[in-house]
Formats: C-alpha cells, sequence, structure tokens
C-alpha cells in the first residue's frame, strides 16, 4: 500500500537519494529529469566531475542502506596538500588519522543513485522537463521531450530538487512578500585535469591538493582511474585573472610563475583551458521553501552555496535525512512536515552559505600562513586534550552532525579567543598545559 504520491523534480544527487529513500518507505516517486538518463550518456554540463562526500553525505547515504555501494567508488583524503610555488609540499592533516573527507565521482554516484532509485520502486522519466507550476493545487506542468507532449502531475506532495535554478522556486519567487537573493563572487572555475603517469598516480592519492595563491588557487581531488580533476578558482577580471589568459602562451607563462609542479604533470593544459568552459559560482538564498502546504524545496533549490566547504551535496543529502525524519514524525501531516523542515534546516542553510564563504578565504590564503598555521596546531591539541570540550570548527562541519548553526557560532567564539591567545603566543611549542586548561575554560564561559 502506498503512503501517499510524491513527485520529485531533478534527478541530481539530491533528488535520486530523497526518491530512494521515499521509495523504500513505500511512498508512491515520479522522477522527472529534464536530462538524458546518466546511465546511458555522460553529464552533459561540465559540473566537477568529483565531489568531496562527508559525514552528512555518509549519514544519509547509510539511511539508504548505500554506504558500502559509494565506500568502493570512494577514495578518502585523510587531509590538504599544500604546494608551495617552489614546490615544497606540506601535508596537514583534517583530523585524526582515522577521518578522511572522500572523493567520488558525481557522474558515479549519480547513477549508482538513481540505479537505487528505480530498484526501491520509483518510476523515473529522463528527459522530461518541468515547464509550469500551479502552486496551490501543488502540481506540475510536464513536457516529455521525446515527443514534446505535456500533461499535468499533481501529487500529494511536489519536491523541487531541481536544483539552483530551480522552477519550483521561480514560482514561489513569484509569489507575495517571497524572499529572495543570489550573489556571485567575483571569482569563476574551470575544470583541468592531470592524468595517470604509467597507470599510476602523478601526486599523492589520498590528500586533497591545494596550491594557495593569496586571491585565488588551484586543487586537486584524485579519481579512481589514477587521474585527478582540478578545478582553478581565479577572478573574472584583474592583474592575474581569467580575463589575462587569452593564448596558450599566456596560460603556460601563468603557470610556469604560480603552478610549476602542477604544470609538469599536466600535459593537456592548454587544449583543456581553452576547451572547458568557465563557470560561476553562485550563493542562493530563499524563504520560505514552501507556498501552501503542497510543495518543498530540498538542496541547492533551496540554497545554493561557493563550493569551499566541500558541503552543498553534504548539505543536500542531510536535507533528505532530515526530511524522512520528520515524514516518519508528522505522517501525512504534510504542511505540518514542510513549516517544521524549512524551519528547522534554514538557520543551517543560511550558516552553511556564510561557512563556504569564509573557507574560500582560508583555503586560497591562510593555509600557507604561519600564523594561522600554529592556530590549527594549537586547536588540533585543544581538541586531544579535551574532546568534548573544544570542537574545530572544521571538525564540526565536516565529521559531525552538529548543526551548521551551531557550528558557526561556536566557531565565532573560538575564533575570539584565538585572536587573544595568538596576541601572546608566536608557536603552538610555547603553551604550556595551564594554559590548555585556561583556554578551554575561555571556550565553556561562552556557552
Ligand atoms: C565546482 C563545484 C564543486 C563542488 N564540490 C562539492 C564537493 O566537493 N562536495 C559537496 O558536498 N558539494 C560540492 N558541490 C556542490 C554540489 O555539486 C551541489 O550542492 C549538488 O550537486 C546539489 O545537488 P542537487 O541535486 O540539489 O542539485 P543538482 O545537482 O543541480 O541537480 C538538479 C537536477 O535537476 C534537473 N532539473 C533542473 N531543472 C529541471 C526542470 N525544469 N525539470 C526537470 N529537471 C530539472 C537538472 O538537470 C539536475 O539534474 C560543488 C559544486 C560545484 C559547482
Amino acid at each position: 500500500m502506498s503512503k501517499g504520491t510524491m513527485t520529485i523534480l531533478g534527478a541530481g544527487l539530491s533528488g535520486a537519494l530523497l526518491s530512494t529513500l521515499l521509495a523504500q518507505k513505500n511512498y508512491s516517486v515520479q522522477l522527472y529529469e529534464k536530462r538524458s538518463d546518466p546511465r546511458k550518456f555522460g553529464l552533459e554540463e561540465g559540473r566537477s566531475i568529483n565531489l568531496a562526500l562527508s559525514h552528512r553525505g555518509w549519514q544519509a547515504l547509510g539511511q539508504a542502506g548505500l554506504k558500502s555501494k559509494v565506500q568502493e567508488q570512494a577514495i578518502a583524503m585523510r587531509g590538504r596538500m599544500m604546494h608551495s610555488e617552489t614546490g615544497d609540499l606540506s601535508f596537514q592533516p583534517y583530523g585524526t588519522e582515522d577521518q578522511a573527507i572522500y572523493s567520488v565521482s558525481r557522474l558515479g554516484l549519480n547513477r549508482l543513485l538513481i540505479n537505487e532509485a528505480e530498484r526501491a520502486g520509483a518510476e523515473l522519466c529522463f528527459q522530461h522537463r518541468c515547464e509550469e507550476i500551479y502552486l496551490k493545487r501543488g502540481a506540475a506542468l510536464i513536457q516529455n521531450l521525446g515527443n514534446e507532449e505535456s500533461f499535468v502531475t499533481e501529487p500529494d506532495l511536489l519536491i523541487g530538487a531541481d536544483g539552483a535554478y530551480s522552477t519550483l522556486r521561480t514560482a514561489m519567487q513569484k509569489t507575495p512578500r517571497y524572499n529572495y537573493s543570489q550573489s556571485y563572487i567575483e571569482h569563476g572555475y574551470k575544470e583541468l585535469s592531470i592524468p595517470a603517469k604509467n597507470g599510476d598516480f602523478a601526486l599523492e592519492p589520498h590528500a586533497l591538493h591545494i596550491w594557495p595563491r593569496g586571491g585565488y588557487m588551484l586543487i586537486a581531488l584524485p579519481n579512481a582511474d589514477g587521474s585527478f580533476t582540478c578545478t582553478l578558482f581565479l577572478a573574472y577580471e584583474g592583474k592575474e585573472s581569467f580575463a589575462k589568459l587569452n593564448s596558450p602562451a599566456e596560460v603556460i607563462r601563468f603557470f610556469e610563475q604560480r603552478f610549476p609542479d602542477a604544470l609538469e604533470v599536466m600535459p593537456q593544459l592548454t587544449e583543456e583551458f581553452f576547451a572547458n568552459p568557465t563557470s560561476d559560482l553562485v550563493t542562493i538564498k530563499c524563504y520560505p521553501w514552501s507556498r501552501y502546504g503542497r510543495n518543498v524545496l530540498i538542496g541547492d533549490a533551496a540554497h545554493a552555496i561557493v563550493p569551499f566547504y566541500g558541503q552543498g551535496m553534504n548539505a543536500g543529502f542531510e536535507d533528505c535525512r532530515i526530511f524522512m525524519e520528520l515524514l516518519e514524525e508528522h505522517g501525512s501531516n504534510y504542511a505540518d512536515m514542510i513549516t517544521h523542515f524549512q524551519e528547522l534546516r534554514k538557520p543551517d542553510a543560511d550558516a552553511v552559505a556564510e561557512l563556504a564563504l569564509k573557507n574560500f578565504i582560508e583555503m586560497r590564503d591562510l593555509v600557507a600562513d604561519r600564523e594561522f598555521l600554529e592556530r590549527k596546531k594549537i586547536e588540533s591539541e585543544l581538541h586531544h586534550r579535551f574532546p568534548d570540550r573544544w570542537v574545530p570548527q572544521y571538525t564540526m562541519v565536516t565529521f559531525s552532525d552538529t548543526r551548521y548553526s551551531d557550528a558557526l557560532r561556536i566557531g565565532k567564539q573560538q575564533d575570539k579567543i584565538m585572536r587573544r591567545v595568538m596576541k601572546h603566543y608566536d608557536y603552538a611549542s610555547e603553551l604550556t598545559d595551564q594554559d590548555y586548561e585556561r583556554i578551554v575554560t575561555l571556550l565553556d564561559a561562552e556557552d
């Protein structure tokens, strides 16, 4: 017996996982995706080829019983490998020895989730685009792009998992007093690659590689075939910018000066640089996430963020987990469930958006800064000595379920305390046992 009918718009990462979870719980699920089936074709658009999956993502995958299947495709990255301009390497672990974030293929993960949704009984319709929304009815007009025929679907609940430029959200934006903002940063990104060398990884595989250069950076994540996907984050305009890189010679000169060790392992650099698009980085905020109680937004449709904390997909997966928990709690009272969902998640979505923007500065700049590195050492020692009383913000965000809003708030308290500490000490080695005790007591006093 079906518990209710759910239509999901978008078979991206959030939509495919939520379809699986709902179908596993005996909801009748119809999933409409405008693209072709990614199990038959590659992704059409050039969005990041691999993604960092961390605790929140694993939790939601675990809820669907998919942890071990995804694990088979994932490569552990235990820390950041920093590349200086002279090619010196330094490794900064993300946490304790058993803590890692995981590089997974976007396409591989999407295909796996779509297979699982189908196996659980969801009805999948590819090349079906949502054209129009009838908000009050919770209905959508869907066009079959194969034969151009259109029809209306009117489920118990219409779920917009249709990404940053969501059709469902666009309809909500036309209703009175709807809050919406989108802001682009001045940087764009371009994907490049480091191929496997004699069938093996050209760089250490169990790390996220970063070439921080102040106002911009290059990063690389490993792929299962021995290659790395690199992403260059650079301003669109200015002295060092995409606008200044107009010829193969200019690109080579820029890499020779700024990323010489990367250039050595990027034989296809100039071809890829001019073949691959330069894409935008946007933060989208909106509220409410539902209008009139029969529809709701999840994932990027509700909260698109910049990728610098590696949390966009993880936050979308956490949406799915919490959505299911609240559905269990509220049963078929969808209106109450949605109200609860958006009230709970909105502060966390705003917090992770702020954290992601802040982490860009940390990644491109501070990770190469001596004071910052000493501070990290002190915080790691504090966590080691007082595991429950001082948890570094990165650990809360990446390796725990702590609400993003709490991680943001506690992180600000830690910042305030650490600014005071760093006025008195240059190196972690100068601190005594009593100093550590005093510092953790300061954080206790903030609560
Ligand atoms: C460069 C980059 C790097 C990133 N790295 C990470 C990372 O390391 N870790 C991490 O957690 N996150 C990362 N992210 C974020 C992550 O990619 C997104 O948060 C995630 O893909 C959101 O999933 P979603 O399912 O909500 O939306 P999407 O993946 O955008 O899926 C939306 C789907 O809806 C479909 N659709 C859209 N409109 C319609 C319509 N009208 N009708 C039918 N279907 C429609 C689209 O075709 C698409 O398949 C990164 C993002 C970028 C840009």
